[in-house]
């Protein structure tokens, strides 16, 4: 059972169900398949999958859904898994940044309450691919004070208000800030002005992202950086009249606008894992996962953005691909592992994904994400005081992009010893 028709719930769909695993069913709660790409009207998806062509949202959506019912997959729309039942799927035994023994529970107990247009219902599995995806953290949760007023959205509010529910100049506003630097917001920003608005502002806390350093950015129109600008607050009453702002230095000003637009800041849609006892990394706020998509509760996986928030689309349907596989070793009878090592980060290190090593297993490479840019840094990984890796980064490291360490190092890491930090030197 799949959770999250999104690039990697259906890229792991097509992949079981072409591989002859038995029923695989797909729940997704929207009303159609795709996840995020859905309500993406741009191109630029499935570059590394069609590198020909690359598609609009929806196209690869579409395309992507086709896949998984040719190869045999059933999914389900407007169902939504909202839990399990009392028991769990099992005991959560990994505790973050600590190894520690599991308490294997049969996969036979995967059993999750879903609700869709026929009720309530309750359905078992073999195995259970969590891949229910990341959203944008809103302005509650980023705390930025001020009146609860109309015009404040995300990027992935914005998106489906424009590109599914067609709503255009007015009906969202007039002038928006987009608050944010990361590869989303020049998306948000065109589809503000697609939609009619003008764009004052892109405004970000830190340095201007390395597209624009480097002369790359993808507006078509650009649109004035702020950068080490810090948005301190909403003004207005009803509807917002502008945002203020906080330079560099400490010179502080109001941008007039009506609408203001959240991008980057993504947490893992973690609630269904967590509701199940599967343990979440702190770093990642996603579940803690091995390099075969495990979790800490045996029969479940997790692909794609919930792991740690927003990567491209090829990526996760990537992740999608690689769990089916390790699924399918799964129901072949591969046992669970009953220990595996935490890989931890320290600042100026963000998270690191997968957050667990099973030596073993050690073939897939690891995402790391910086918390500020560095310049050409040196990377150690240490467990117990030994030194696993030492290695040089060839290209800077953006706190927008992720970068990709090789795995080799991880076969010596001890399965028996503490948790391997990686740090910059
Ligand atoms: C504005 C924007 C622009 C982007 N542009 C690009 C681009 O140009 N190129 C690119 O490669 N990538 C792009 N991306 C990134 C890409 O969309 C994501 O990386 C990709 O969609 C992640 O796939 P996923 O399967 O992990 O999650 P998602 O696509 O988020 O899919 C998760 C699915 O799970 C469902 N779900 C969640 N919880 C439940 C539940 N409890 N029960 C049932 N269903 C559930 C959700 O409804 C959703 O459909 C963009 C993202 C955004 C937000």
């Amino acid at each position: 059972m799949i959770v999250g028709a999104g690039p990697a719930g259906l890229t792991a769909a097509a992949t079981l169900a072409a591989a002859g695993a038995g029923r695989v069913e797909v729940l997704e709660r929207d009303p159609a398949p795709g996840g995020v790409p859905r309500h993406c009207a741009h191109g630029g998806f499935g570059a590394a999958l069609l590198p020909w062509r690359p598609l609009d949202g929806p196209e690869y959506a579409r395309n992507l859904a086709d896949a998984a019912v040719r190869a045999g997959a059933s999914i389900r729309t407007g169902v939504t898994a909202t839990g399990w039942p009392a028991e769990g799927p099992g005991p959560a035994a990994w505790e973050p940044g600590r190894p520690e023994e599991r308490v294997a529970s049969p996969a036979e107990s995967l059993t999750l309450d879903v609700t869709g247009p026929g009720g309530l219902e309750r359905i078992t599995a073999r195995a259970v691919l969590l891949a229910t995806g990341a959203r944008e953290r809103p302005r509650s949760a980023r705390l930025v004070p001020g009146a609860r007023a109309a015009g404040v959205l995300t990027a992935g509010e914005l998106q489906q208000s424009v590109n599914l529910y067609r709503m255009r100049g007015d009906a969202i506003g007039r002038r928006a800030v987009v608050v944010g630097a990361g590869p989303v917001a020049p998306h948000a920003a065109r589809t503000l002005r697609d939609a009619g608005l003008e764009v004052v502002a892109r405004v970000t806390e830190g340095q201007p992202p390395s597209t624009y350093r480097r002369g790359l950015t993808t507006d078509r129109v650009p649109v004035p950086l702020l950068a080490w600008t810090t948005v301190t607050g909403l003004v207005g009453q009803g509807r917002i009249t502008g945002v203020t702002v906080r330079h560099r230095g400490g010179r502080t000003g109001t941008l007039a606008c009506d609408t203001v637009v959240f991008t980057d800041d993504w947490i893992p849609h973690h609630e269904l894992a967590r509701a199940g006892g599967v343990a979440l990394d702190p770093a990642t706020r996603g579940p803690v996962a091995d390099g075969a998509f495990r979790t800490s509760v045996p029969g479940v996986f997790a692909a794609g953005n919930v792991l740690r928030g927003i990567e491209s689309a090829a990526v996760a349907a990537r992740e999608g691909r690689d769990a089916a596989y390790a699924v399918l070793r799964h129901l072949a009878g591969a046992p669970w592992p009953s220990r595996t090592v935490p890989l931890v980060v320290e600042p100026p290190l963000l998270w690191v994904s997968p957050n667990r090593i099973d030596a073993p297993l050690a073939r897939r490479p690891f995402l790391l994400r910086p918390a500020e840019p560095l310049g050409l840094p040196v990377l150690v990984a240490v467990q117990d005081g030994r030194l696993l890796l030492r290695t040089r980064r060839l290209t800077a490291l953006d706190p927008s992009r992720s970068v990709r360490i090789a795995p080799h190092w991880a076969h010596a890491v001890d399965p028996e010893g503490g948790p391997v930090v990686l740090r910059t030197r």
